[in-house]
Parts: structure tokens; sequence; C-alpha cells
């Protein structure tokens, strides 16, 4: 496969280029080996993508939305058709293993694509009736929007974000993280292709620097961020400015909690998923594993055990489970983490070290006894870093569950019905989970509470966060003035 794009961007319809744009090296995470090499979006660049996407929204907004559904949901068929190559290039971007990208990532996009598509002819207005006058409700666009990507699922993030925009009668400039920017090059293409108007959906490269301009552009009405907390913080005040819609899909550090009574084996699956999957570079990962007094050691021996079948190794063999970090640099933050929680005194059960092969791996790492205050149970780390944390009651437990300035996901694990929606109830997250973790169908809300974000991604939630209720009043009699 090639992974050199044809072109930096894709703007109006077709690849762009500007070869006077900053340079962006793309790596292959599994080796260090550079795969493609794109140039950031100049002024001009920034320019044509905001000019086209304007334009383009004047006359998408004008399809009905069976029509505009209907491009969607074929977009949503090529994506599925795809898949195959799809998945080949999410793990050259990413370097996740093909075993995860072949059945999360394109596929993930696909639903979205389908789910908004089939969403949106059956959202309507109101009427309001006013004894002889009435008002009526018309749902309508909020214009052209901007989307920014984090680097873990740059296919997901690029469709999760399209998908509502444009089912609502939005256009959108996407630019995708500077680390993994092959992917969204591809949905727009295959968006094009499905028949979006040209600029309804255009794709443009670059650093923070990018993002930062195209956020106070006069023409942007609404910016959608995934991405940490330091830059959500940021791209809000910018937003601010102008007044913006925004949605922020932001870090977290959430509590998985297990309780003795839960299914021990079900338990550690979620705890894996939880912390391993892509290598914990997950933003809603259960990274503070919460387990009773009395399952402890029994959890611990059973999660040793299974972390026996972690297989490293080419990413894009289907037998490899476990890829590397995203990059050289995200590999040597896990470290510091790492030795953080060694310096602090928490138990190194397994792991802790790099993996002595080519590419950014770090082996899957747990640490038990890990105490509240501790940086490793504070900090997000997105690696494959796991803590462990004794509790002895549910009442103690919740309240160390949300004392954390997150709020992105939280997950229970018990076989007491009653004591699992107590524990839903009183999470403060925007995501929970009851006897499994990370699951994220598109008919589900996702998103975040406290410093995790504003807004809700997927479900019949993101249709409000990308578009706005127009009211009509309309008098049938006379009207009356003082003079
Ligand atoms: P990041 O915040 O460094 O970058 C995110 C994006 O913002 C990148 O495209 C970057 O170029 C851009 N950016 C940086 N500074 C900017 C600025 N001033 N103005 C506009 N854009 C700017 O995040 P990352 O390292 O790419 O991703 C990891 C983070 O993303 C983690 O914190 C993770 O939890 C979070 N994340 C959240 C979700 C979610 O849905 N809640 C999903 C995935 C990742």
């Amino acid at each position: 496969m090639t992974t050199q794009p044809k072109a930096s961007h894709f703007i109006d319809g077709q690849y762009v280029e500007d070869t006077a744009g900053e340079i962006i090296e793309v790596i292959y995470p599994a080796t260090g080996a550079i795969i493609a090499r794109l140039h950031a979006a100049t002024p001009s660049i920034i320019e044509q993508a905001l000019t086209s996407a304007k334009r383009a929204q004047k006359e998408w907004a004008t399809w009905s939305p069976t029509e505009r559904g209907r491009v969607l949901r074929k977009a949503a068929q090529i994506m599925r058709d795809r898949n195959h190559d799809l998945s080949v290039l999410e793990t050259y971007d990413t370097g996740k293993p093909y075993q995860e990208t072949s059945v999360a990532d394109a596929t993930s996009g696909a639903d979205s694509l389908e789910y908004f598509g089939g969403l949106i002819a059956s959202i309507t207005g109101e009427h309001i009736p006013l004894g002889e006058d009435f008002v009526y409700t018309r749902r309508e666009p909020l214009g052209v929007c901007v989307g920014i990507g984090a680097w873990n699922y740059p296919t997901q993030i690029a469709c999760w974000k399209a998908a509502p925009a444009l089912a609502c009668g939005n256009a959108m400039v996407f630019k995708p993280s500077e680390t993994t920017p092959l992917c969204a090059l591809k949905v727009a293409e295959i968006l094009h292709e499905a028949g979006a108007p040209a600029g309804v959906y255009n794709v443009l490269q670059g650093y923070g620097s990018v993002g930062a301009s195209l956020i106070t552009d006069a023409r942007v009405d609404k910016v959608s961020l995934t991405g940490s907390v330091p830059t959500g913080r940021k791209v809000y005040a910018a937003a601010a400015d102008g007044l913006r819609h925004v949605t922020m899909e932001l870090g977290g550090k959430s509590p998985l909690v297990i309780f003795d009574d839960a299914d021990l084996e079900n338990a550690v699956s979620g705890a894996i998923l939880g912390n391993f999957y892509s290598s914990g570079q997950v933003c809603s990962n259960g990274t503070r594993v919460f387990v009773q007094k009395g399952t402890k050691d029994v959890f611990l021996e059973r999660l040793s055990a299974r972390l026996a079948g972690v297989k490293m190794g080419d990413p894009q063999d289907p037998d490899v489970n476990f890829g590397p970090m995203v990059s050289d640099r995200q590999r040597q933050i896990v470290e510091g983490f790492i030795a953080k929680g060694l310096e602090e005194g928490a138990t190194l059960i397994t792991g802790g070290k790099r993996v002595d092969r080519g590419g950014f791996f770090i082996e899957p790492t747990v640490f038990a006894d890990v105490t509240d205050d501790m940086t490793i149970a504070r900090d997000e780390i997105f690696g494959p870093v796991m803590s462990v944390l004794d509790f002895e009651t549910e009442e103690e437990v919740l309240a160390r569950a949300n004392d954390t300035v997150f709020g992105l996901a939280a997950g229970v694990f018990t076989a007491d019905l009653t004591r699992a929606h107590r524990m839903a109830a009183g999470f403060e997250a925007g995501t929970c989970y009851i006897n499994t973790y990370n699951d994220a169908p598109v008919e589900a809300p996702f998103g975040g509470a406290k410093l995790s974000g504003v807004g809700r991604e997927n479900s019949k939630a993101a249709i409000e966060h990308y578009s706005q209720i127009k009211g009509v009043y309309v008098r049938m009699g006379d009207l009356d003035a003082p003079f």
C-alpha cells in the first residue's frame, strides 16, 4: 500500500498542495520509518478551505434531509467495502494493531455515517399553538463547522464529527492531528465519491497554529475539538471571543470499580479493555481500577495470568494484539509517569519497560497499592499503565472515584443490581458502564462532565450540537400598537 497521499489537503472536492507549508513527517510507530511527508496548511490553503466550505454549505443546506442522508449512507457503504485498506492505513497512521483497526475504526466511522444519514430525515420542528396565532420551529444548520482531531482514532474522530455536521446541513473544515494526518483524507475522498458536493467536507493539515487560525475566522460558526484539556481550554477561549458553538471531547482519568461480588473474569476483561486496548491511548480508559479488598489478590493474579496473552509485534500482522505508542514523545511521557509511580511508592506488578525492538513499544504496565494522591492516580497518562487502588465500602469508593477534575467515563462491575445503578447515578461522568467497559456505539451519547468536556457526540444528542432552533411567530389577526 502506498501511504503517501496525492497531496496534503482535500479542498473543494480535490487534492491540493502548497509546498510552502511546514513539513509534517508521518512516522509508522511500529518501526519509526517515515511513511509520508505532508505540508501544513499555509494562509492561502486555509482561505481556500473556508471559502469553499462557506459556499458549499449554502447549497448543501437546500438539499432535503433525505437527499443528504442518502449521501452519508452511501459513504458508509463505501467505507465498509474498503474496510481492509482503510484499516491497514489506520494501522500505519497510528500503530494500532490491525486486529483492532479492522473492527473499530472505519467500521465505527461507517456506523456513524449510516446512523446520522438515517436519523436526519426524522428530525423536525414543532408547532406551538397560541390560540389563533402560532409559533413553529425550524431546525437549521449552524453553518461552517471546524473539526480538530486527536491522534488516537483518526478515522473515527473524522466521521464522528462529519456525520452529524453534514446530516444537519453544515459544511466542515477538518484538521486532523499532525501525528496521524492520513486517514481523514480518505474520509473526504469517500464523502465526495458518495455525492457530497465539493467543499462540504474539507481536510487541511497542520500543527496547533493552523487549528488556532481556523477558530477565530469570522466565517466559522462552530468548533468541535477532540484533544487534551490544556488544548481544550485554549480552543474554548478562542471560540468564546466570537461566541461560537463548541463541542469539547477532552481527556480523562476515569474510575473502574470492581466489587467483591463481581464476575472476576469479566472484571479482568473490563480492566484489560479499559487500559490496554490501543496500547492505552483511549480517552475514556478506566485507569484508576478500584478493587474491593477481598478481591485484590485474586484480581492481580488473574490479571497477570491474562497478560501472558499479550502478543506484540508488527501491528499489520492480524495475530498481534498489542501495538506501540503513537510516537517516541508519547512513549517518553509514559515512561516519565512510570518513573513517578515507582518514586512515589506504588508496587510494580508487571511491565514498566520499553521493548527492545524497532518502534515505540512499551510493556503493558500494572501498578498496585496506588493511593489517591499519587501522580499516576491523578494525571492522564494516555498509555498502557493501570493503577490498582484498594477500597472497602461503596460510599468510600464513590467519593474517591469522583475526587478528580475529570469526568469523562466511569465503570462498575458488580452482581448487585441496585448497587450498579446507584453507582451509575452517583458517578460524576458523562459516560458510564455497568459490567462492561469502553463500548461506544453510535446510538449512545458520548462525552464528558467537568474538565473532560462540553457537549456530546453520537446519538440524537449530537443533533443538538450541530443545529439551532429558529422560532417563527405567526400572527393571524390584526396587530395593535400603542401609537
Ligand atoms: P492535543 O490536545 O495535543 O491535540 C489535539 C488537536 O488539537 C491536534 O489536532 C492539535 O494540532 C490541535 N491543537 C493544538 N493546539 C491547538 C490550538 N491552540 N488551537 C487549535 N488546535 C490546536 O491532543 P492529542 O495529544 O492529539 O490527543 C490526546 C488527548 O486527546 C488526550 O488528552 C485524550 O484524552 C484526548 N482525547 C479525547 C477524546 C474524547 O472523545 N473525549 C478522544 C480521543 C482523545
